[in-house]
């Protein structure tokens, strides 16, 4: 078998679809997308191909190998967004080629479902003890939430009392139960973090995320000891090179994104790092279909797993949202906050191509949105 041609398909609500084809009529999607820098991924996906076409779709590892290191210069978010988005649909073709779902290539399941948590926003406290109430109604035993908006590097008490007042919102909603989890977004400073941390203690959440910048992690052995709450980060880290100092560093949960850490291949070798320092793994995967169907696909096969993110009615989702691109909705059906396991070939999800052609027609230009404090200055989004 033969690799013949990679198509990248710029879809909203800001997503990039890839679809390898091959000679023998085989077809791989993937997700190969950093959120706002759609175009520039579909550029490195479009020199990468250089490297594949012609050449045997199975040989992966080789292929990751090259795609990772041939180039010279290495990492970072573009390339390694490329190579993820590449690796998952090159693991969709073998999937489909020995006809079994990836997660039986890679060891075969380790549990019966996996456990999923839903987005809740993280504004005002009603609006969050609203939206975890719905969710609860749904029977997710998981919400996520924003720990806070806009922060300056040292805040005042007021806004150190609101991100405690509405993480108490949600879990008084939730019970004992059930879990909260918090995104600090890179918005605190390590003080910040220091500070509000001890305070959320008797809230227990699940977690909390990103309580650093990427670009500070020597600081995050000062705040997992500041705490007794588990720390999780790694949404913008693309390797288990960037992951190595900060699972020596105390946190508990690690949280690659196979569309950004060098997809499937690599995000396995991650969990597997991180289970030698009793780090546990949440993907981050506030993105498309493929992008979770690969997660599942590591999910089921990896033994120290905790969570997973998925982004069903999550906020950027407002043109199209999780299951707009699929012939069949039905893998990602969540039952009781927990999805099963995944039977059909490759990643388990057959992408209505009509659709998706159709949709890149319109594309979008999706952007992060752009922070600025009361004083004017850029605020960390
Ligand atoms: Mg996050």
């Amino acid at each position: 078998m033969r690799i013949t041609g990679l198509e990248t398909f710029p879809v909203p609500p800001r997503w990039l679809f890839l679809r390898i084809s091959t000679d023998e009529g085989l077809v791989g999607w993937g997700e190969p997308v950093v959120e706002g820098r759609a175009h520039t991924v579909a550029a490195a996906v479009d020199e990468l191909s250089e490297l594949l076409v012609g050449r045997d779709p199975l040989a992966i590892e080789d292929h990751w190998q090259v795609m990772t290191k041939g180039g010279f210069y290495r990492g970072g978010p573009v390339l390694s967004s490329a190579v993820a988005g590449i690796d998952q649909a090159l693991w969709d073709i073998a999937g489909k080629s020995y006809g079994v779902p990836v997660h039986r290539l890679l060891g075969g399941p380790v549990r019966e479902r996996v456990r999923v948590y839903q987005w809740i926003g993280g504004d005002e406290p009603s609006d969050v003890a609203e939206a975890a109430a719905e969710q609860v109604e749904a029977g997710f035993t998981a919400v996520k939430m924003n720990g806070s908006g806009r922060l300056r590097h040292i805040d005042t008490p007021a806004e150190l009392d609101a991100v405690v007042s509405r993480v108490a919102a949600v879990r008084e909603v939730l019970g004992d139960a059930r879990d909260v989890a918090v995104d600090f977004h890179g918005r605190f400073s390590t003080a910040m973090s220091r500070r509000v941390l001890p305070r959320l203690e008797p809230l227990s959440p699940l977690f909390v995320e990103e309580p650093v910048l990427p670009e500070n992690t020597a600081k995050v052995r000062e705040v997992v000891t500041s705490t007794s709450i588990p720390i999780a980060l790694g949404e913008r880290l693309f390797s288990r090179w960037d992951f190595r100092d900060v699972l020596t560093s105390g946190i508990a949960v690690a949280q690659p994104d196979l569309s950004h850490a060098g997809g499937i291949s690599e995000v396995r070798r991650i969990a597997a790092m991180a289970e030698a320092h009793d780090v546990t793994l949440a993907p981050h995967c506030p993105l498309g279909p493929l992008a979770l169907a690969a997660s599942l696909q590591v999910a089921f096969a990896t033994p120290n797993f905790l969570i997973q993110e998925q982004s069903r009615g999550i906020h950027y989702n407002v043109d199209s949202d999780l299951l707009d691109y699929l012939v069949d909705p039905s893998p990602f059906r969540f039952d009781e906050g927990h999805v099963a396991a995944p039977q059909a070939p490759g990643l388990g999800v057959e992408i209505d191509e009509a659709k998706v052609r159709e949709a890149a027609e319109r594309g979008h230009r999706w952007r992060s949105p752009v922070w600025r404090d009361s004083d004017g200055a850029f605020a960390e989004w």
